[in-house]
């Protein structure tokens, strides 16, 4: 694997760097504390192609690779938690399912309008009773007219936690078309909340932090939507959400160096500036020692995070790469974050300083898109197999 990023790649990050420090990151203490969707942002980044930034270019994206998409995301993210989650649920999550999964049509109709940033997409797949557990999904899609050829589908049940649900244009929506066979038995569906009666936002959470992403309760009451809205073939959904969410996986990671980033470059600029018992607290080894930790960190999640992108790219197997370099980089940070809140001793601690929004938003990483537990659950069968 060749780890030096292109001049082409570098100038992409750099480029979402410069916005971001322009635009992103004097407002991220504002987003925090009014946890509104940021839409003016959202649609600076859509003039920029931030919005759609691996998807081809025939279908309104950027036609990045997985070197220069994460890179970009780890400095959305250095700007804003929540921002990153918005963008990665968008692009990794909505704009893929219908490009992997969606045919011609469906990709010219509902991905192109996402990949420019004039719609935005989300990806609704837990439950109340199915997080973990996906096959334990209880919404249904039944069949209208003939079972083996249907025009349309009624779709009941409900979607919890769904990062954009409440503002999405697209929602990509998993259902069982035959309940009695488990995950074999789910199908994915395009959702137009705007056009589909029987559509519900029922609310959305009061989170710990990742704020300005609305996380929503969804709710279907007899929502028919037709036939040539499933993505693939009736029992592909499952598959599809694994390999949705295995690429999703690397842009995760990539949120949660963002973050340790942030918290490290915070911590530096303060222990520099912090004196205690005449000298700046930089020059304490104990604290030195915390600020070589932190970097090494970083950088060994950017190499794993690299190493399953690379392995994306080429075609490869990369389940475990994808899953280490999740569970690795999301306990990095909240790590990393933590030790940011150390070296600001008290400051740390409120508002005044940044390190405690990074602090919770990182927490976030470490549950969605498989907890670290069902991560290391996914290495290990991929050790034994
Ligand atoms: C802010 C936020 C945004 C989200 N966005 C989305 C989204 O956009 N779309 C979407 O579909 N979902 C989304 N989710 C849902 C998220 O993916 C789930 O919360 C996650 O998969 C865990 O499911 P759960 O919360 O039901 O926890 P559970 O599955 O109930 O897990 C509870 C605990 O048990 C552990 N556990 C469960 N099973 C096992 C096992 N087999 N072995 C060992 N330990 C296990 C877990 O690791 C965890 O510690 C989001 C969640 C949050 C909090």
């Amino acid at each position: 694997m060749d780890f030096a990023l292109t001049q082409e790649q570098r100038q992409i990050r750099d480029t979402v760097a410069e916005f971001v420090d322009e635009e992103v990151v004097p407002r991220a203490a504002e987003i925090d504390e009014t946890d509104e969707f940021p839409a003016d942002l959202i649609d600076e980044m859509a003039e920029l192609g931030l919005m759609g930034m691996p998807i081809p270019e025939e279908y309104g994206g950027a036609g990045l690779d997985y070197h220069a998409y994460p890179e970009a995301l780890v400095e959305i993210s250095r700007g804003s938690g929540g921002l990153g989650t918005i963008v990665a649920a968008h692009v990794s999550l909505a704009c893929n399912m219908v490009y992997e999964f969606g045919d011609e049509s469906q990709r010219e109709r509902y991905l192109t309008p996402m990949a420019e940033g004039e719609e935005i997409g989300a990806f609704a797949l837990s439950e109340p009773g199915a997080g973990s557990d996906v096959p334990a999904m209880e919404t249904t899609a039944e069949p209208v007219g003939d079972a083996d050829d249907p025009d349309a589908y009624t779709i009941d049940g409900g979607k919890l936690w769904i990062s954009n649900g409440s503002v999405a244009d697209t929602v990509v929506v998993f259902a069982k078309t035959d309940p009695e066979a488990g995950g074999k038995g789910i199908s994915s569906f395009v959702v137009r909340p705007g056009e589909d009666d029987g559509f519900h936002v029922e609310g959305t959470e009061h989170k710990l932090g990742d704020k300005g992403c609305p996380t929503a309760e969804l709710r279907f009451d007899g929502m028919e939507i037709p036939a040539e809205r499933r993505l693939g073939e009736e029992g592909e959904g499952f598959v599809q959400a694994l390999k949705t969410l295995n690429g999703g996986r690397i842009t995760i990671a990539a949120r949660s160096i963002g973050l340790a980033q942030a918290a490290l470059d915070d911590a530096l600029e303060y222990a520099q500036d912090r004196e205690q018992f005449d000298q700046p607290i930089s020059e304490f080894q104990a604290i030195q020692h915390k600020l070589a930790d932190m970097d090494t960190k970083i950088q060994a999640a950017r190499y794993l995070m690299h190493a399953a992108a690379d392995r994306k790219m080429r075609g490869d197997r990369y389940v475990k790469e994808a899953a280490q370099a999740k569970l690795y980089a999301s306990e990095m940070a909240r790590e990393v974050c933590n030790e940011a809140i150390q070296i600001h001793g008290g400051y740390g601690y409120t508002k005044d300083f940044a390190v405690e929004r990074y602090y919770r938003d990182a927490k976030l990483s470490e549950i969605y898109e498989g907890t670290s537990e069902v991560l290391r659950n996914t290495i290990a069968d991929q050790l034994l197999e």
